[in-house]
């Protein structure tokens, strides 16, 4: 049915995902372009259309190894209508014996019970959005816990029974010095997460944020200290122990990476529900409206959700194939994507290729194209040139 090909190196990815996108929020963080919405009066509606929005699937000739509940704040419902979505997925699709089932949370909204509820539902990994130890950043980042709410967070999911547990951070926030960003990041290891994601703090077009920093409310950190803060983070988990495996995240092991992001770097289709769910399949891309009651009228009516879809060109597919395998620390996979597109990628990109290098920001070893340490900081305008090459 789908245009499956996987990497060679990691023959496990070539199994699907499921995205679940939860659209409810406490409250809007003021630099946050996910789509989420404060009123959780249709939550109900929405998990029934949720499973209407799913049984549309049913019968995908596709095997999943992967559960994504995303949000959004997936821990605003309530545990028994989580429950009932991962049964509805295990009802209508084919999936491994041995999935794995991410919950997305928020540190000010769960408890103890709501945790193991999680655990008893199957979920074996949770991501918990800490993103600071510090009160004046989470303040700053309006966030709705405290640091402490963070910790304590981290130690019930354990006592849940929990053996993978993320933690998301956030760096570049104004006033931080690389001295206070390893002491949060410090903090974070004492709880001795399984799996860490570190984002730098970006304004996106369209947030209060953004705004902000347009008016002149604050000033950004400079770029030359956000970027500096970048390699002391990869140096400084490296040296405790952590894998960078992707250009913001870090797992304590190889089992501990996040099987189902791999996914989207690396072409293996996805299948997204919810308002403003993404789905990858072939080469096709599509999304669905993001709207929580325009999205509940439609699945209701029985017509799809999905707003806008495009196929990629060869062109297209082999940018992102680049994008994708840079952002990655093994990089771009050569053989896989000669097979992939037939050509020759040292060929291809030959000029590039040499003045990247020379440079010292990309190495071509074993097979693989990737990112020096210089050269991560600077991905976008490495892909840059990579889009400028001519593609023959
Ligand atoms: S809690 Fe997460 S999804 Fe919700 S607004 Fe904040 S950052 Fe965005």
């Amino acid at each position: 049915m789908f245009d499956v090909r996987c990497p060679k190196f990691e023959p496990n990815t070539c199994h699907a995902g499921i995205y679940i996108h939860i659209p409810f929020c406490v409250r809007k963080c003021p630099y946050c372009n996910f789509y989420s919405i404060t009123d959780h009066s249709l939550a109900k509606e929405f998990v029934n259309a949720l499973k209407l929005e799913m049984a549309m699937y049913s019968g995908v000739e596709l095997l999943f190894d992967t559960l994504y509940i995303g949000g959004g704040t997936p821990s605003v419902l309530e545990p028994a209508e989580i429950d009932g979505i991962i049964k509805k997925a295990f009802s209508l699709f084919q999936i491994t014996s041995d999935p794995e089932i991410t919950i997305e949370i928020n540190p000010g909204t769960v408890t103890p019970g709501s945790l193991e509820s999680f655990r008893q539902s199957g979920v074996n990994r949770i991501n918990i959005g800490i993103q600071s130890f510090k009160e004046s950043n989470l303040k700053f980042l309006g966030r709705i816990h405290s640091a402490e709410d963070g910790k304590t967070a981290v130690k019930w999911a354990r006592n849940a029974g929990f053996e993978n547990i993320g933690i998301d951070m956030m760096y570049g926030i104004p006033g931080e010095t690389e001295k206070s960003w390893l002491i949060d990041l410090e903090t974070a290891l004492l709880l001795e997460p399984e799996h860490l994601s570190c984002y730098m703090l970006t304004y996106e077009s369209g947030t209060r944020m953004h705004k902000e920093m347009k008016n002149g409310t604050f000033s950004p950190l400079p770029e030359s200290l956000a970027a500096s803060l970048f390699g002391s983070t990869g140096d400084f988990l490296e040296k405790n122990g952590y894998i960078q495996y992707e250009t913001s995240n870090f797992a304590r092991s190889e089992e501990k990476k996040s099987r189902h992001n791999i996914k989207y770097w690396s072409f293996i289709p996805y299948i997204g529900f919810g308002p403003s769910a993404h789905s990858f399949y072939g080469t096709r891309r599509s999304w669905n409206r993001q709207n929580v009651s325009g999205y509940i009228k439609k699945v209701e009516s029985g017509t799809s959700p999905v707003e806008g879809k495009e196929d990629l060109t060869r062109e297209q597919q082999i940018i992102e194939a680049v994008f994708l395998g840079l952002r990655q620390k093994r990089g771009i996979d050569i053989g896989f994507f000669n097979d992939k597109f037939n050509v020759r990628f040292e060929d291809i990109f030959s000029e590039t290729i040499s003045g990247l290098t020379k440079k010292g920001l990309i190495f071509i070893r074993d097979d693989r194209c990737a990112l020096t340490g210089k050269g991560m900081v600077l991905l976008d305008s490495i892909c840059a040139e990579f889009v400028c090459s001519e593609i023959g």
